[in-house]
Formats: structure tokens, sequence, C-alpha cells
């Protein structure tokens, strides 16, 4: 047995120091990113966040409404070969470039995947999101190698880890993007079940580390419960941030609004918890525990509210630090260590 002494950071444990700027307005900051690759050949240019590949959360209407802001979908897996090939159509290629397929690492899911792609038309299948719960199996790195293989041209985005040697092996077998996080989901109970996990912004900041070192990037994925953690992740390294809870609850969530004392509802749920296993795989595997659980999130209408507090959050943390662009956010920022439980008073 080992300790690592060092305290490792969440969001909640630091804030970000302004500077002094010559930027004079929100406006003059540019938060869309061009991005090249390590091994897929496109450049891509987007406000890089992603909805997270959750059922009510990674859903076709969510794409839609992403699309005129240049943000990011990992679709469900729960789509159907037909339903995704006639989305994909649909969006044509242009705003098929926003858009992930996502495979998990079973052989059947490597088959729909090959049947999809010979399905639909060519150059819609641009971006493959390759998750687990935990990557850091050999067949998982054996699993990106093989995708790799048969779609070189893919933007490849795989994880979920936390640390920088396993983010060197994904890259190396053929990832471009490494997502980031086991543990801090606001709808996971990895760390509650099983006592594994890592503090999320030292996990960005050590991974991106990694990462960039070899021309990988990384995407900061869960635990950004307000827009101020998402600034966090960027300013902490992650090219990338992917997030369900800020996107569900919305009509693009495409789930069922629940009417309690006198409030509108919806559901909220991990992909292991009880009721994604029981909506998707007729229930949880008698040997396997839930690590995922349910929550109901109030109704809050049309996604695109959300997505102007985004881009003006983001925004306005460039003015305070003095950077033109959203790739300058990390270089410009000094994190400073706060005291966590005084830091949750003034989030209340
Ligand atoms: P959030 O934005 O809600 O904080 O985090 C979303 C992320 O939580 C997802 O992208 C995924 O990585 C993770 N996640 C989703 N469902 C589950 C689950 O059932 N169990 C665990 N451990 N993590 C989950």
């Amino acid at each position: 047995m080992r300790i690592i002494e060092d305290v490792k950071l969440d969001y909640k444990d630091v804030l970000i120091c302004p500077k002094r700027s010559t930027l004079r307005s929100r406006k003059d900051t540019d938060i869309v990113r061009e991005f090249k690759f390590k091994h897929c050949k496109r450049i891509l240019k987007s406000f890089p966040i992603v909805a997270a590949n959750m059922d009510g959360v990674g859903t076709f209407s969510m794409a839609r409404a992403f699309f005129p802001f240049k943000m990011m979908v990992a679709l469900h897996k729960y789509y159907s070969i037909d339903e995704l090939k006639k989305f994909f159509e649909e969006i044509g290629e242009k705003n098929a470039q926003y858009v992930f397929y996502t495979t998990g690492i079973a052989d059947e899911d490597f088959e729909k995947m090959e049947k999809f792609s010979k399905k639909v038309k060519k150059g819609l299948l641009q971006n493959i999101c390759i998750d687990v719960a935990n990557g850091y199996t050999e067949r998982f790195a054996d699993y990106v190698k093989r995708v790799r293989e048969k779609f070189p041209e893919a933007l490849i985005m795989a994880g979920n880890v936390v640390t920088g040697e396993m983010v060197e092996q994904l890259i190396l077998s053929g990832a471009d993007i490494v997502k980031i996080g086991i543990g801090p989901g606001s709808a996971c109970l990895t760390r509650r079940m099983t006592g594994v996990g890592y503090p999320q912004l030292s996990a960005v900041i050590e991974c991106a580390d990694a990462a960039h070192g070899m021309g990988g990037r990384i995407c900061a994925d869960g635990g950004c419960e307000y827009v101020g953690d998402v600034v966090k992740a960027i300013a902490g390294g992650a090219d990338f941030v992917m997030s369900g809870s800020m996107f569900t609850g919305h009509d693009e969530s495409e789930q069922e609004i629940i009417h309690k004392d006198g409030k509108e509802y919806m559901k909220y749920f991990g992909s292991s918890s009880d009721e994604a296993m029981k909506r998707h795989y007729g229930g949880t595997k008698k040997y396997k525990t839930s690590e995922g659980r349910e929550i109901e999130v109030l109704y809050r209408g049309a996604v695109e509210g959300r997505i102007q507090e985004l881009e003006g959050g983001l925004r306005s943390a460039c003015t305070y630090v003095g950077a033109e662009k959203l790739k300058e956010l990390t270089k410009k920022t000094t994190f400073i260590k706060v005291n966590r439980q005084l830091n949750q008073l003034w989030e209340k």
C-alpha cells in the first residue's frame, strides 16, 4: 500500500484570480477554438462543450439545438441503426462534425457500429466516442486500437481514466481525445460504492499535461455543477468539457415531464443506475452493484438559455484574466486554493 501525500483538488477547492486586462468587453473574446488532432487529420472549430452520452442528455434534439453554437453532442447508445441513419442523413456532413457516435466495448457494440458505418452515407460517421466506466483494462486499450484500425480517419474520443500514464497509453492506441473523470458525476455512485476516484481538477491538470506533451487532447467529464466549474476545467487545461447535469431537465432531454406538488420535474439518471438498467437491459445484473443514481431535476424549458449562460460565463472569465481567446485561458490562469467550506457557503 502507498499513500500520495499531496492534496489533490476538486473544482470547489479553487477560485481563479482576476488579472489586469486590456480587453474592453466580453464581446472581444473568442470562445470558438480551432483544434488539430494527433490521429484524425480534420480541423475542428468548436465551442468545446460536449453533451454527455447519457439517456436524457445525448439526444438528437440536443444535437440540433447545439449546432448553431458549434457545441458537440455524444449521442447515447440506445438509438437504433435506422434512427441513427435517418438523423445523420438529415443533418448532413457539416453538422455531423459536431456529433459523436457512442460505442461500448462488447463485440455486439463493434458489430452495430460496423453495420451502421456501412448503412449510412459516406462522410457522416466522423466522430466516435468509446465509453466505459473503467478505462484501465487491457481490453479497453485493445478496443481503441481496433476502432482506430477500422476507422483511420475518425475523430476518436475514449475514456474514462484519471492518470497520465493511461492517457498516454490510450493516445498511443489511437485516441485523439481522452475522457477524464472517475467518480465526479452528479449521478455517479462510484466513489461511494467502491472508494475509487480522483479529485477532478487535479485529474484534469495532470492528464492535460500528459496528453498535450504528445499532441493529444482531453475532455473533462463530469462534476461541473456551475458554469464556473466549466471555466475551471478549461483553465486547468481541458480542451473539451463534457456535462450531463447541465443539460438535463430541458425540452431537448426527450424525457417525460413529471408533475409533483405543483412543480414540474424530469428524471436524470446515471448510465449504470437501476433506472437505466431497467429501461435498456431489463434490470441490473445480480453480480453488479449500481454505481449510478436517479435524481429528479426541475424542468427548465429550452436548453438555449443554458447555452447562453455557458457562453456568457466563459466570455466573462476570459475578460477577468485578460484572455482574448479561450485557448489562452489556461496560460492566463492563476488558481487560488480556498477553504472549501467557506467556498460552498457562497455557492448557496
Ligand atoms: P455530471 O455532468 O452529471 O456531473 O456528469 C456526467 C458524467 O457522469 C457522464 O458523462 C459520465 O461520465 C458519468 N456517469 C453517467 N452515468 C453514470 C453512472 O451511472 N455511474 C458513474 N459512475 N458515472 C456516470
